[in-house]
């Protein structure tokens, strides 16, 4: 794979003064619950507003999401704030209506990344498509696999291009939900420079408290930016409850992550 400046140019074309910052709730719930969150999150940093409509649950009893009822809710938060669009888009119907709904960005979850026959539907669904696909890791800490999602967008002609570290899935994971395993991070950085790379600490820590740290140490290893599950009442989300912040903490932690930046 040559990944080159090309196909970071959807990142720098943006003209951030500040790492890109993606933020909204893990899943849509309601309409009023995705427009207040957006509301107070366009006062932020926030450049990207993201929102699960299609939610891949490990085990089946959960919220599984409101599906493609949720992407005129999109198209609202981008009318009315004016901050670009994203969701998980897991097999080709979803890419399809995504794209019919002009989502802005699309992402490709950890648990679809780790099949490469879904990749690959996925990637048949896009072909050509001139939006970003950012790849989140694959639940399992394989750098060839995460890579390989990556390859199969670039070879259907999809140059706008980005990953997205959310950590590794263990039996024992102690102080984390998903291991950070930042080698692993480390090795892409050093084999593709030029491949945008933003952090969801959200999904390493599993909790509020410690999302602050985690994102720093992506900001000393140079990340692109970040992806953090924001709710207007974190404690009664329908999924991921535990780790998602209210948007005025999350305008406090990239306020705080500037600062850490600027004196160190
Ligand atoms: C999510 O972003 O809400 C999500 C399901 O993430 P992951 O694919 O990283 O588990
Ligand atoms: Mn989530």
């Amino acid at each position: 794979m040559e990944i080159t400046k090309e196909n970071r140019k959807w990142l720098d074309g943006m003209g951030l003064e500040h790492p890109l910052v993606i933020a909204g709730p893990c899943s849509a719930e309601t309409e009023e619950q995705v427009l207040k969150t957006a509301h107070l999150l366009k006062d932020t940093d926030t450049n990207v507003f993201r929102a699960g409509i299609w939610k891949p649950r490990t085990r089946p009893g959960g919220f599984e999401g409101v599906g493609a009822l949720g992407l005129p809710w999109l198209q609202r938060v981008r009318e009315e704030t004016g901050m670009k669009i994203t969701t998980e888009i897991g097999n080709a119907a979803h890419a399809e209506l995504a794209l019919k709904a002009d989502v802005d960005i699309l992402w490709i979850g950890a648990r679809t990344t780790v099949n490469p026959f879904a990749v690959q539907e996925i990637a048949d669904a896009l072909k050509g498509v001139d939006k970003p696909v950012l790849v989140k890791n694959p639940v399992n800490p394989d750098l060839a696999l995460w890579l390989g999602g990556v390859e199969r967008f670039q070879a259907n002609g999809i140059s706008q291009l980005g990953v997205i570290h959310r950590g590794f899935s263990a039996y024992n994971t102690g102080h984390y939900r998903n291991l950070p395993k930042w080698h692993i991070a480390i090795e892409l950085k050093k084999e593709f420079p030029d491949l945008p790379i933003i952090l969801d600490p959200s999904h390493i820590c599993g909790r509020r408290d410690t999302i602050l740290d985690v994102s720093q140490t992506a900001l000393d290893l140079n990340f692109d930016g970040f992806m953090i599950e924001t709710h207007i009442d974190p404690d009664n989300a329908w999924s991921d409850a535990a780790q998602q912040i209210t948007p005025a903490r999350l305008d406090e932690i990239t306020k705080e992550l500037k600062i850490r930046q600027r004196s160190s």
